[in-house]
This record gives C-alpha cells, sequence and structure tokens, in this order.
C-alpha cells in the first residue's frame, strides 16, 4: 500500500462513516480496509468509538473532542 492510497482511504472513512460519499467510492474503501490492516485497524476503531458515542451521548459531541480522537487515530497511523 502506497501512502497516498492510505491518506485517500482514511480520508473518505469519515465520509463513508457520515453516510456522504457515493456507494462507488463506499466500495473503494472497503476494498481498501480489507487489504490495508493499518486503515483497517482505524476503521474499526472510528466505527466502535461512533457506536460508543450515539449509544451514550445523546448530545453532539463537541468539534474540538472530535479533533482529539481524530488526532489519536492518526497518531496510531504513523507511528
Ligand atoms: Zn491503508
Amino acid at each position: 500500500m502506497t501512502k497516498k492510497s492510505c491518506d485517500d482511504a482514511i480520508t473518505k472513512i469519515y465520509g463513508y462513516l457520515d453516510g456522504e460519499i457515493s456507494p462507488m467510492k463506499r466500495v473503494m474503501v472497503r476494498l481498501h480496509l480489507r487489504r490495508c490492516s493499518g486503515c483497517g485497524n482505524a476503521f474499526s476503531f472510528e466505527r466502535r468509538l461512533q457506536i460508543v458515542i450515539r449509544q451514550r451521548c445523546q448530545e453532539e459531541v463537541p468539534a474540538s473532542v472530535m479533533a482529539k480522537l481524530r488526532e489519536i487515530v492518526a497518531d496510531e497511523q504513523n507511528p
């Protein structure tokens, strides 16, 4: 996997989770996640996080908190 394809996938993951990207792009993201364990792990972390946030916080999550969480994910991608 090239760094570029991982960057693309990670960028699209947020759209994927938010349901903002086209079905075509969703397939591309899924294919990348299956082939790339680094991005696959980041994605499952994000998805778990979203489920937890939905279950525990009915209120909106502050942008600063989401930014911090995304930083943590980014750090895991680039140790
Ligand atoms: Zn990747």
